[in-house]
């Protein structure tokens, strides 16, 4: 998911429209923003469908005034597809000291349990969102001011949680204490915004103040004061990796490190560790585009359009049905079948889950006349679920949970099929010695298994580590 706050502007809510639009790649569901205005008290709106459909209208955006805002563009994690208004963030609670709307990215592994302990203790759930237990895990803190039963509340969470929160007066930002997702504090002159990726500051010509560090909340104020605090006790950060290889968009900056600059590496690493003889690299796109234009830059194997991406079609994988997925490939991609027939082609993708893509590109390859066809993917295999707010299937569905490489690529019937190694992907992440195996730098545990948080209620589910 996508969130974005803002404050210090007299029209909050058309600054967090356009930061939603920016990160629009981060959710695609579903959007909503909450305001406040000191007269009209607190407004909120939440729609299905695209920002560009919902928040731009005037009908729309004058029932959200207010210098005060925040929002989300929501992509459903595994479990809760039927798609319910109620089920849209950001979420509202009315407290006795005045109320608190919040917005989450992430996935609350202990949400299961918190759930059953808090219906027991007599609240009263509106949606079935895991975010929600934050809201009322605030409204029983026995803490007066929003921000301290926030950290309250948090302190009871566990998981994956980049939050941002705004009270009447106050908009806050913090990150659970591995950090792992982004979260970004941004100025406009004396105004803040905080946000998931800085490609959304760049929208509002908003300057990157800093990332709010893992296990951090900051406050921003009324008067443009930012306060820091640390709720948590410090662990090492757990960053999510997938974020550089596919989840954030290539102009945003991470860690000081361009996402674009990452990806291309991540093509030279490849390059290195997987080379083959061809006469194309293509990327799949968009997802495998900077990838395929380092492994070209690396081999000096002639980069083309090998597939034509219409533009008018979102994210495949973030289509919420098995059904919709299958003929998503075909709706969205295309071959350019003037530029491959005859030819040994290699193609670049960011990763394979289900191996639903790469199978169905692959007889569209062929189908166009392709010589031969090598699939280089931008991450390792990804053979575990992720538990922290990316949407994969269960284990069994993962291609690369059952399959060795040799007989994924025995069952895409592809000529080559390599990923690249943990330590190519960490070295591409400017991780110049690759992999700290003691102790990671990243969260990768879609790809080793290693969970940086146990998923308690996966476990309890009968998940096996
Ligand atoms: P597959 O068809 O193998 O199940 O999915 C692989 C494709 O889905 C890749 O081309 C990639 O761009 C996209 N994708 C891979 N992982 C994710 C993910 O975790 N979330 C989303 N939204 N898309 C993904
Ligand atoms: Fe990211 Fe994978 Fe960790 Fe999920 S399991 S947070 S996708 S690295
Ligand atoms: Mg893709």
């Amino acid at each position: 998911c996508g969130i974005f706050g803002m404050t210090g502007v007299t029209d909050a809510a058309n600054f967090v429209a356009l930061g939603l639009h920016a990160l629009q790649h981060r959710g695609q569901e579903a959007g909503g923003i909450v305001c406040h205005h000191p007269e009209f008290g607190f407004n909120s709106a939440r729609r299905f469908g695209y920002v560009r459909d919902n928040f731009t209208s005037q009908d729309v955006m004058q029932t959200l005034p207010g210098p005060l805002a925040i929002g989300h563009v929501r992509y459903s994690t595994a479990g809760k597809k039927a798609a319910v208004i109620r089920d849209v963030q950001p979420f509202f609670g009315e407290f006795s000291r005045g109320g608190a709307a919040i917005a989450h990215n992430g996935n609350i592994t202990n949400a299961d349990a918190l759930r059953r302990e808090l219906i027991e203790r007599g609240s009263i759930f509106q949606s079935s969102s895991d975010s929600e237990c934050i809201i009322h895990l605030m409204a029983r803190s026995l803490q007066k001011d929003i921000p301290s039963r926030m950290e309250d509340a948090l302190r009871r969470v566990e998981g994956a949680f980049s939050v941002i929160a705004m009270t009447r007066t106050k908009l806050i930002g913090v990150r659970d204490p591995l950090g792992v997702r982004p979260l970004v504090l941004g100025r406009v002159g004396d105004a803040y915004c905080l946000s998931s990726e800085t490609c959304a500051l760049d929208i509002i010509g908003a300057e990157l103040v800093r990332e709010v560090a893992p296990g951090e909340m900051v406050i921003i104020t009324e008067d443009g004061r930012v306060e820091s605090r640390m709720p948590f006790r410090p662990q090492p950060s757990k960053f999510c990796i997938f974020e550089h290889v596919y989840f954030s968009r290539p102009d945003s900056i991470i860690g000081g490190r361009s996402v674009y600059e990452t990806r291309r590496q991540i093509g030279v690493e490849l390059a290195r560790e997987a080379p083959v003889d061809a006469d194309l690299v293509c990327p799949v796109p968009d997802s495998g585009t900077p990838a395929a234009i380092g492994f070209s830059q690396e081999s000096g194997i002639p980069y083309a359009m090998g597939i034509i991406r219409n533009q008018y079609m979102g994210r495949t994988f973030i289509e919420p049905t098995e059904q919709i997925r299958n003929m998503g490939v075909r709706l969205k991609l295309n071959v350019n079948r003037a530029l491959i027939k005859g030819k040994r082609v290699i193609l670049v993708d960011d990763s394979v889950v289900r191996g639903t893509t790469s199978r169905k590109i692959k007889e569209m390859i062929l189908d166009a006349g392709a010589a031969e066809v090598h699939f280089r993917i931008a991450s390792p295999p990804t053979a575990w679920p992720c538990f922290y707010g990316v949407d994969t299937p269960e284990r069994e569905k993962l291609l690369a949970a059952t399959m060795s490489e040799d007989e994924m690529r025995d069952h895409l019937q592809v000529d080559s099929l390599k990923f690249i190694s943990l330590d190519g992907l960490y070295r591409a992440a400017g991780e110049a010695a690759g992999r700290d195996n003691s102790c990671p730098q990243y969260c990768d545990a879609c790809f080793s298994g290693e969970y940086p948080v146990a998923p308690s209620d996966q476990i309890e589910k009968g998940f096996q580590l």
